[in-house]
């Protein structure tokens, strides 16, 4: 198996069950064990947590639409993956979706899922989020995959309580340069140092976005690879904080959010409104918080992964490439510009930024402006997806079309992107996996 995240820690639990298989979990990164979990990790603030040693993958480099210059896509890297970096926010997502790919079983995959979840303590609810909470009905406390106020990563819930299986081995500090394929059978892997490892079957965990760059690297190249790729597309408006907000107690970095429709030409779609009482780790962030908003239903999927001469991923995602998307995350904008004039925010906001420069929110005052800011100044939310989509390059089986012994399982493999945080419906996938095998 390749990459120990959100999904391959659940598959290295669920196949590992069997005692007559044997199940070699390999994670290009570092380790995380039992009693040895940094404190970034543990801690509140998921910005500490990427800013440990090793714990991203710090060359990736994507392109998020044709306005913008490449830059770092964020990615969890070792034991625990991306589940030991997210902001912990954990949402099922509308069960139409996944009724609507025809996995009548996703409820019963959910019910499977060993991560635990909780909402924050009282004394952990920052300033940005206890507004929205006071600004509007709609908004609600997010649950987050913690226990007693500590992160819980996959690695917790699913590799550290079957650490003891004979059968199962896990090795970070492991980076799988190729998988061999004898015509068109899987048979093991090759590592960066060279060494081989033979398996009967490979299974791909190693995300959205290393999981087509590996196969396309294997020469498998079969159609659809790295093809449809997508990711909620964000706006930032950030907040510059008065004294009505404790800096000595910022609380979690997220702890609340707003979900709500929008409707208009573009069709129906979802916006989420996250509540950011961190936007980094810096001197330079105090007195900041932030609003994201995001579109959870988009239509494009012009984003693709393809590799360069020497295989590394080359990410464009191009976010937002049809227009109905803009219009659709101009419309949260607007809900968002009215959420944020209520009185709760306005007691403790001194200025609203859309930009580095300074820019007042001010400055979207009509639909070009608004709409001409979202195609140059719009992001990612992390939550890459769709990139190995079943029904194109894996069957309902998870199997590589064409191949033996050869399965991708991870955030690539969801027909399109789910409408939330993609972290519990990855678990959800990766139970589904399990199920039955
Ligand atoms: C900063 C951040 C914040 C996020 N916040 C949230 C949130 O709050 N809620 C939410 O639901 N989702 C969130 N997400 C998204 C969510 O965490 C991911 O969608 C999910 O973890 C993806 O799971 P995965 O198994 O597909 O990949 P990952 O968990 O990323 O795991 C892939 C693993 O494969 C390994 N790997 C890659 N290539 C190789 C190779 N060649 N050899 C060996 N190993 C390899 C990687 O090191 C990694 O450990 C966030 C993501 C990030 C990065």
């Amino acid at each position: 198996m390749i990459g120990a995240g959100s999904a391959g820690c659940v598959v290295a639990n669920r196949l590992s069950e069997s005692p007559g298989r044997r199940v070699t979990l390999l994670d290009d990164g570092p380790e995380l064990a039992p009693g040895q979990v940094p404190t970034g990790i543990s801690g509140p603030n998921f910005f500490e947590a990427m800013a440990e040693p090793g714990r991203l993958h710090d060359d990736l480099i994507a392109r998020r639409n044709p306005a913008t210059e490449p830059s770092l896509y964020q990615r969890g890297r070792g034991v625990g993956g991306s589940s030991a970096v997210n902001a912990m926010v954990a949402l099922q997502g509308d069960p139409a979706i996944y009724r609507g790919w025809g996995w009548h079983d996703a409820d019963d995959a959910f019910a499977r899922v060993l991560l635990e979840t909780s909402l924050a303590a009282p004394d952990e609810v920052g300033g940005v989020s206890r507004a929205l909470l006071d600004a509007d009905e709609r908004a609600r406390p997010v649950p987050l995959t913690r226990r007693n106020g500590a992160r819980v990563t996959s690695a917790e819930a699913y590799l550290w309580p079957v650490l003891d299986r004979a059968n199962l081995t896990v090795r970070p500090r492991a980076r799988v340069a190729s998988i061999l394929v004898d015509g068109t059978v899987a048979v093991g892997v090759r590592l960066a140092d060279g060494t081989i490892e033979p398996a009967d079957r490979v299974v791909v965990c190693a995300g959205a976005i290393h999981s087509p760059a590996l196969l396309l690297r294997s020469g498998i190249t079969i159609a659809g690879i790295g093809e449809g790729l997508q990711d909620h597309p964000a706006a930032v408006f950030t907040l510059q904080l008065n004294s009505g907000v404790d800096q000595d107690q910022r609380g979690l970095a997220i702890s609340a959010l707003l979900e709500t429709q929008v409707h208009g030409d573009f069709g129906a779609d979802t916006i989420q409104l996250l509540a950011m009482d961190s936007v980094g780790t810096g001197p330079d962030t105090a007195g900041l918080g932030a609003v994201m908003i995001a579109l959870m239903t988009p239509t494009s999927r012009a984003g693709t992964v393809t590799i360069d001469s020497s295989g590394h991923p080359v990410i464009d995602f191009c976010l937002l490439h049809d227009e109905r998307d803009v219009q659709a995350l101009a419309a949260g904008v607007e809900q968002a510009l009215e959420v944020l004039s209520r009185p709760p925010f306005a007691q403790i906001v001194d200025a609203i930024y859309i930009d580095a420069e300074g820019t007042m929110a001010t400055s979207l005052n009509d639909p070009q402006a608004l709409a001409s800011w979202l195609r140059s100044a719009s992001g990612d939310y992390v939550h890459a997806s769709s990139t190995c989509a079943m029904g194109t390059v894996v069957d309902d089986q998870f199997a590589v079309e064409g191949y033996r012994n050869l399965f991708v399982c991870d955030a690539s493999v969801f027909p399109t992107i789910p409408d939330v945080n993609t972290h519990l419906p990855t678990t959800m996938l990766a139970e589904r996996f399990a199920l039955g095998r």
